[in-house]
């Protein structure tokens, strides 16, 4: 069996891409669960109103629960409102309700409207007694407000990409933005990984959007790639990651590999934040 190695600090993670339907939510709640199976410390925060990331780690988040929702308001700490996935003892989660919504609204006019995700995350992981490996933020389809927390609150992007033939399409507006982000509030994020979901082995479309990605972006592309699988999609019906309710099915065994590739880069990755914090 593999071993997973332990990142030497918290690696905090946005996983992002304005496209819906691509693989975000999937991706953060599977690789949070692999990296949690193996032993990993970890906390998922929900940053969609949709609340998708909760449904599948098994966590309720009705309108009216606790929620990230009241930590962005203020009115609560992340510690307040985390409840620890059902699956996995060592997996937290920080779910978001449809109350979510109206945040992007209600915060529009603070000064620090930006960084509240980030001011709260800061104070959860100097004050809890937990060390987390990893901090993963499942963003909503967009690059609206919310998104540029998550983007303020980590130093690293994952960027799901669908193996679809507008796979590309996008992209650059993704990373425009990133830019902004990095230009104006946080100039130490790097997008460290890239992985290509709903690939299609026997397609030659899915083999020619994995290799044009993989070269554009040769050292963030995971080698491992999701296959295509009806038990990767119908997990979340049972509040499950695949982890749990397949474990030993290609779909858990592909998020299992992925996982293991981004905990093998940690060293890598974290030396590459120290350089972009010491040049800024
Ligand atoms: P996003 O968060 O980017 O909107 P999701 O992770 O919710 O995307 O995935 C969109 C849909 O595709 C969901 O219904 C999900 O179950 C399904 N899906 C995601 N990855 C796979 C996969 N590898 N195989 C089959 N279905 C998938
Ligand atoms: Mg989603």
């Amino acid at each position: 069996q593999a071993v997973f190695p332990k990142p030497a600090k918290t690696r905090r993670i946005a996983v992002a891409n304005q496209k819906g339907g691509v693989g975000k939510t999937t991706s953060t709640v599977n690789v949070a669960a692999a990296l949690a199976n193996k032993g990993a410390q970890v906390l998922v925060i929900d940053m969609d109103p949709q609340g998708n990331a909760s449904t599948a780690l098994g966590v309720p988040h009705a309108s009216g629960d606790k929620s990230v929702y009241d930590v962005i308001e203020g009115r609560a700490g992340l510690g307040d409102v985390l409840t620890v996935c059902p699956d996995f003892a060592t997996l937290d989660v920080v779910p978001a309700s449809i109350d979510l919504s109206g945040a992007e609204l209600e915060v529009a006019d603070l000064p620090n409207r930006n960084t509240l995700l980030k001011e709260a995350l800061d104070l959860y992981l100097r004050q809890s007694e937990k060390h987390y490996d990893y901090v993963f933020i499942d963003c909503p389809p967009s690059l609206g407000l919310l998104v540029i927390n998550a983007m303020c609150a980590v130093t690293e992007m994952l960027i799901p990409i669908q193996a679809e033939y507008y796979a590309l399409e996008g992209l650059g507006q993704l990373i425009n933005t990133i830019g902004l982000v990095q230009t104006h509030f946080n100039p130490v994020l790097l997008v460290s990984t890239m992985l290509v979901t709903m690939f299609d082995r026997r397609t030659l479309l899915s083999r020619e959007v994995y290799g044009e990605v993989k070269g554009h972006y040769p050292s963030i592309v995971l080698n491992t790639t999701i296959p295509r699988s009806v038990k990767i999609s119908e997990a979340p019906s049972f509040s499950q990651s695949v982890i749990a309710y397949d474990p030993r099915g290609i779909g858990a065994i592909a998020y299992g590999e992925a996982a293991l590739e981004i905990a093998k880069h940690s060293q890598q990755v974290l030396d590459a934040i120290d350089a972009r914090r010491k040049n800024n």
